[in-house]
């Protein structure tokens, strides 16, 4: 089985007790973990909705960080979101890093830090001749809202300055009433997905715990990343989570975290057996089935827009478009399809529709 990342630790570094506290029993987990590869993750600088939120300890908290990081020989990982704070953790001995959601959707802070980095490596690394693997790691987490491309220009904007250990975060996107899970923020897998296809060597990794916003929603995110292949899990971890500084809600306990893990899917990448094949056939025959009934459908379409056209009718017809729609969604329901996935087929069927007849 490839090696997977794991990355925890609580949102925040509260006290220097509570970050040494929480390594010390992080610690054993890892060792009982061997498939993953720990880091330690705690915020120093957060990044808060409100002003009126906690904001982290920032500089205060960097050396029990370095403690925490010495006792336990865990490598640790900060957030970081502007030049002095990638400063200040670098020379006190960090050498992994994190960019959050709020910080990859503004293309002036990446390049700073991605800037501030190369500086550092110039300087530095040549200097006292580090290998790779201390250089560190680059965590980037998705931005707020589902934007592939500014995700990967984040990416893009650390690698052409000489970062090469970049994994990707996926930790949901806000929709806000668009949200349709029960979830804090709208996993939306699609994105993830996408990016591995347009990255296959970046590895991703899934952050639960922002994803679901409930500790008790926490395992099942992280189940479906495993199902889903990603490459390891970023998960929050507080020795007294209700008392949290931030985000209470959806800290796990130590223990909790050895509940989560031991229960995980043991996904293998073994090569397709003959049921496997055999099912997938079937799905390939149904595809071409689909694909044919479409084209005809097209073909209708564009026929019907001759029709209109000789009639000047116009060709959008909302009242038609909304029964086709009202309809199917009462099929879906009755025919254990959920109402998302008829709108998002209807949607993109109409549109294709409306170009043929214009
Ligand atoms: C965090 O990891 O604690 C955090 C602030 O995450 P995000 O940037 O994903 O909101
Ligand atoms: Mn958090």
């Amino acid at each position: 089985m490839k090696q997977k990342i794991l990355l925890v630790g609580p949102c925040a570094a509260e006290s220097e007790q509570q970050v040494v506290d929480t390594a010390a029993a992080i610690l054993p987990i890892a060792a009982a973990h061997p498939q993953f590869t720990t880091y330690y993750r705690a915020g120093a600088w957060k990044p808060r909705t409100s002003p009126t939120s906690f904001q982290g300890f920032g500089e205060q908290a960097i050396p029990w960080l370095i403690k925490a990081q010495t006792a336990t020989g865990l490598n640790v990982v900060t957030e970081v979101a502007e030049p002095k704070h990638l400063l200040a953790a670098y020379n006190a001995g960090i050498r992994n890093f994190w960019i959050g959601a709020r910080t990859t959707a503004n293309p002036f802070l990446v390049q700073s830090l991605a800037d501030t980095m190369k500086e550092l490596a110039s300087t530095s690394y040549i200097q006292i001749g580090l290998g790779d693997i201390e250089k560190g790691m680059f965590f980037i987490k998705n931005p707020i809202s589902p934007d592939i491309d500014l995700w990967e220009g984040a990416i893009r904007r650390l690698r052409d300055a000489g970062i090469n250990n970049i994994v990707a975060v996926h930790r949901g996107f806000s929709l806000g009433e668009r949200n349709a899970t029960a979830y804090r923020n709208a996993p939306c897998w699609s994105v993830p997905i996408e990016l591995r296809q347009h990255c296959p060597d970046l590895p991703i990794l899934c952050d639960p715990s922002h994803i679901a916003g409930r500790r008790d929603l926490v395992e099942e995110v992280a189940r479906e990343a495993m199902l889903l292949d990603m490459d390891g899990l970023m998960i929050e971890v507080h020795p007294h989570p209700e008392e949290a500084l931030s985000d209470a809600a959806q800290q796990l306990t130590p223990e909790a975290l050895i509940r989560l893990l031991d229960a995980l899917p043991k996904v293998t990448s073994s090569e397709p057996d003959q049921e496997l094949t055999g099912l997938r056939r079937q799905i390939d025959e149904i595809d071409d089935e689909i694909w044919a009934l479409i084209c005809r459908r097209m073909e209708i379409c564009s026929e019907i827009g001759r029709y209109k056209a000789a009639r000047h009718l116009p060709v959008l017809q909302q009242n038609r478009f909304e029964s086709l729609l009202k309809r199917r969604r009462i099929w879906a329901r009755k025919n254990g399809l959920s109402t998302e996935i008829v709108d998002r087929i209807m949607q993109a069927i109409h549109e294709e529709s409306l170009g043929k007849q214009l």
